[in-house]
């Protein structure tokens, strides 16, 4: 009898979120140290599928929310605005459930079937991922079919399947649209806190193709002995585009109008000193903060204008460009060295940098005795590890690593 009243009084409210939120509260105590593997995957599998129908009621409430603009009471200006402020969703993660709400606002037959549960809400993102105003325009024609096999293909064919229809959706209105029909391409890129460039890219399929292709030709797999060890495939594809940015600036550029950069130092970090924190400052202009490595590699290719400050208002020494090779220094060199001098780097010499041996702000000279050929990715490991360049005295340079054998 009390068995009973407890439950009535659990579940007395009509609301089904009420009741979802008391299970789900219930489902955190279990305990599930002595499980097995087999009833551990048998239950990952149940809440798998339970998250899917919950996905599925978020993405047909959001569609119902975003055909009424329910943003707009409260003076938000666009859904995903409204959705970040309010809910722990992600920018990215509100866009795409507001496409999902889309493509269900359009197509009320997949509509039904996600409602119906005979699609998932996967299938439904996977149409929303391809789907643009142009390609829209098809969706009358194509919506049943469209329907059927996003209820007959598993998720990973349906993605597919997907990509197929805007591909046939593109020909079918390219010769009506000519001037809509723009390959487009996009990079996005931020500076992160810790002064890295992080981004995205949205490349049209040629492009694509093409910009993948130049970044193996370019770092192709890693010998098995290789002195500095062997990189991942993503590693070798970033020192690749770091080697094409290069070899641009190089050929467009050579000898001459070196960037020039802004940096505010203080004068304990300057001076080798461990700074105290509030008072460090190793910043670059429009950058933020970055490492007295990096610090010391930009000054061997840019002209650094620096503001050295004792404390946050005091400045000590302005100016002072850091000194560069001149065009004829860097002719001879580059003429030296043939490419970069790490061993068994074939980088040519119009795609190195060239390197202060003994650093300019260490004392060393911008003499050609002093400078060497690195490419990109050996330039940025000499600075920021302990291979070190020697110089012998007939002119040559040894590379060499503590550790491993030179
Ligand atoms: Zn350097
Ligand atoms: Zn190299």
């Amino acid at each position: 009898m009390f068995d009973t009243i407890e439950w009535e009084a659990a579940h007395a409210t009509t609301d089904p979120l009420t009741r979802m939120r008391t299970d789900v509260a219930e489902l955190s105590t279990e305990q599930r140290t002595h499980w097995t593997g087999d009833s551990l995957s048998a239950r990952l599998l149940e809440l798998l599928e339970l998250r899917e129908r919950i996905d599925a009621e978020t993405a047909r409430l959001a569609a119902e929310w975003h055909r009424k603009r329910g943003w707009e009471a409260d003076g938000a200006l666009s859904p995903v605005a409204w959705a970040t402020h309010h809910a722990p969703i992600s920018a990215p993660e509100a866009r795409r459930l507001f496409k999902t709400a889309t493509v269900l606002n359009q197509c009320p037959q997949i509509a039904d079937a996600l409602a119906s549960g005979r699609t998932t809400a996967a299938h439904v993102q996977a149409l929303a991922r391809v789907m643009s105003p142009r390609r829209q325009r098809l969706l009358p024609e194509h919506e049943t079919v469209l329907t059927q096999e996003s209820q007959r293909l598993s998720i990973k064919d349906f993605i597919i399947l997907a990509r197929r229809w805007a591909t046939l959706a593109d020909d079918h209105l390219a010769p009506n649209d000519h001037d809509e029909h723009h390959p487009r391409n996009e990079l996005h890129a931020a500076v992160t806190m810790d002064g890295r460039l992080n981004g995205t890219f949205d490349l049209d399929p040629a492009v694509g193709v093409g910009f993948l292709g130049a970044l193996d030709h370019l770092a192709p797999p890693d010998p098995a002995d290789a002195p500095d060890g062997v990189r991942s495939l993503a590693e070798r594809r970033g020192d690749a585009l770091a080697d094409l940015a290069n070899w641009y600036h190089q050929g467009t550029n050579p000898g001459g109008n070196p960037p020039n950069l802004n940096v505010i130092v203080d004068v304990a970090t300057l001076n080798g000193e461990t700074p105290d924190l509030a008072q460090k400052r190793c910043d670059l202009e429009g950058v933020g903060p970055i490492t007295q490595a990096t610090l010391d590699q930009i000054s061997c290719g840019a002209t650094l204008s620096r503001l050295i400050m004792a404390g946050d208002s005091v400045i000590l020494d302005m100016g002072r460009k850091t000194r560069l090779a001149t065009p004829n220094q860097q002719r001879a060199i580059r003429i030296r060295d043939t490419g970069c001098i790490f061993p068994s780097c074939d980088r040519p010499a119009p795609w190195c940098d060239i390197h202060h041996v003994k650093p300019y702000a260490q004392g060393g000279e911008t003499s050609i005795d002093n400078m060497v050929c690195l490419c990109r990715r050996h330039h940025t490991l000499i600075h920021n590890s302990q291979w070190t360049i020697q110089p012998n005295p007939d002119g040559t340079f040894t590379v060499r690593h503590p550790i491993r054998a030179p």
